[in-house]
């Protein structure tokens, strides 16, 4: 009976306890809940360490407002170092949208200051497109050989920064063609009226144009930049060569030379090794051997 009235005794206490401690936790106001930021979300992509500062610009910036008229691109955060390089109103540009609603595209795509990605995309609708004309298809791509790098002159460690470094620069490769085939604007064997109104255009719209004949870094590829430079200064050096003559096309090494038994097409016993016999023999065969066509 005793144990009865104690288990009771300490039911009756505990719920009192219990009550205060309920009274206590309602009048304790609760943290308010912090507000969720990109930052602690894990469904989002981290905040990049430096902010864009196209964003606190204001961002499409005027130039990418002109650029989405006539051209895919995607926007791009700004370019923070190391060293001397970067660049803000980035956009990585992957394709051209020509008059006719054609798109050129970018490969691959290129990460540019927004002002060259324009003028890029104006050269190729008003100036590289109707150029193509000429030729026997139309404008399909252009490859990107270099765009933003950060990184010397020429690559040279140490050198002055190059106009890759602040996202001002491209560097054009072949172009492709919408029947499958590419054309290196920079190989003499692309027609010479093409590459001389290729070269003028460029020359009316960048700060610099670097080709064949300014140095040895440029004998294959096309740069072009917006450097600015005092009153104005550009540089336009792409030599238009002559298309590459017979007389200049490298010889190629004689083939092996096989002995053949009489025959009754050729008169003489066999090819010997000097050019003289060899050239009789072809003759007689009717074939054509080591030259360009
Ligand atoms: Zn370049």
């Amino acid at each position: 009976m005793l144990a009865v009235r104690l288990m009771k005794s300490l039911s009756v206490v505990l719920f009192l306890l219990a009550a205060c401690d309920l009274a206590w936790a309602e009048e304790v106001p609760l943290p308010r809940a912090k507000p969720q930021t990109v930052a602690n979300s894990p469904l989002l992509t981290p905040v990049p360490e430096v902010l864009p500062l196209h964003d606190a610009e204001g961002w499409p910036s005027d130039c990418a407002l002109r650029l989405a008229e006539i051209a895919r691109f995607a926007h791009q955060p700004s370019l923070n170092g190391p060293g001397q390089c970067g660049a803000s109103d980035v956009v990585r540009l992957e394709g051209i949208a020509m008059p006719n609603g054609a798109i050129v595209n970018i490969m691959p795509a290129a990460t540019l200051r927004c002002p060259i990605a324009e003028a890029v995309a104006q050269w190729v609708r008003s100036d590289l497109g109707p150029a193509m004309a000429e030729l026997d298809s139309p404008l399909a791509a252009l490859t990107n050989h270099g765009s933003y790098d950060c990184r010397g002159r020429n690559n040279v460690a140490g050198a002055k920064i190059s106009e890759h470094g602040r996202g001002n620069a491209l560097d054009l490769g072949p172009i492709r063609l919408a029947n499958g085939s590419a054309m290196d604007v920079s190989n003499r064997s692309t027609p010479r009226s093409f590459r001389q109104r290729v070269r003028d255009a460029a020359c009316s719209r960048f700060n610099t144009v670097l080709g064949p004949g300014s140095d040895a870094y440029h004998a294959e590829h096309i740069h072009v930049d917006l450097a600015e430079r005092a009153h104005s200064y550009r540089i336009c050096q792409w030599d238009i060569r002559e298309p590459e003559t017979m007389a200049e096309a490298p010889i190629p090494p004689p083939k092996p030379v096989v002995l053949r038994s009489r025959s009754a097409n050729c008169p003489h016993s066999a090819f010997s090794a000097s050019s003289n016999s060899r050239a009789k023999s072809e003759s007689c065969t009717g074939r054509r051997h080591g030259r360009r066509d």
